[in-house]
């Protein structure tokens, strides 16, 4: 007599490998935005440099031509709100004589906190565009989302996840470092 196979249903199939792994293919969200977020890697690395938390950041024009960059200054101004979205937000309003920003894209390392996502906002700029997630006081969607609020009348376009790794990594090693 043979009894039947031990064991409930059938086993599934082996795991097979996910269509994401490996080298990752073309992004057309995110790809166009790799330049400008080496360009605001490199201010990031500036800040270091001053003994400040690595976040950089760029303004483009319109036209996708650099208006402005910054870096993260609290330390080497003593200034609480020497962000690097600040200080670009205000180094392009000053080259382009005025406060609105329309049609600009702010590039950033790293999700703006609650006071840059509130200056851009303030500064009218068409888009958004940044690397890491900033878990413990991220305002672009970890937090809280200052940036697509309903309430307010303007919404500038979100992109996100833009050499993230690099952008997390720099600060990881910034940290580790110390
Ligand atoms: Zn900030």
């Amino acid at each position: 007599m043979h009894a039947p196979p031990a064991g409930g249903p059938p086993l599934p199939d082996p795991i097979s490998p996910s269509p994401s792994a490996g080298a990752p293919g073309p992004d057309p969200v995110r790809d166009p935005w790799r330049a400008p977020m080496e360009r605001a890697l490199a201010e990031a690395e500036r800040a270091a440099l001053a003994g400040d938390v690595p976040v950089g950041a760029v303004v483009l024009g319109p036209d996708g031509a650099l208006l402005a960059t910054g870096h993260n200054e609290r330390e080497a101004t003593g200034d609480p709100t020497a962000h690097a979205e600040v200080l670009a937000l205000r180094r392009a309003a000053g080259r382009l004589g005025e406060w609105r920003l329309a049609g600009c894209t702010l590039v950033v390392t790293l999700e703006p906190c609650v006071m840059c996502a509130g200056a851009l906002v303030q500064s009218r700029v068409d888009r958004l565009v940044f690397g890491a997630l900033d878990e413990k006081a991220g305002a672009v969607g970890s937090l809280w989302d200052l940036v697509r609020d309903r309430r307010l009348n303007h919404r500038p376009e979100v992109v996100h996840g833009v050499l993230a790794e690099e952008c997390a990594g720099l600060l990881t090693r910034f940290f580790r470092d110390r």
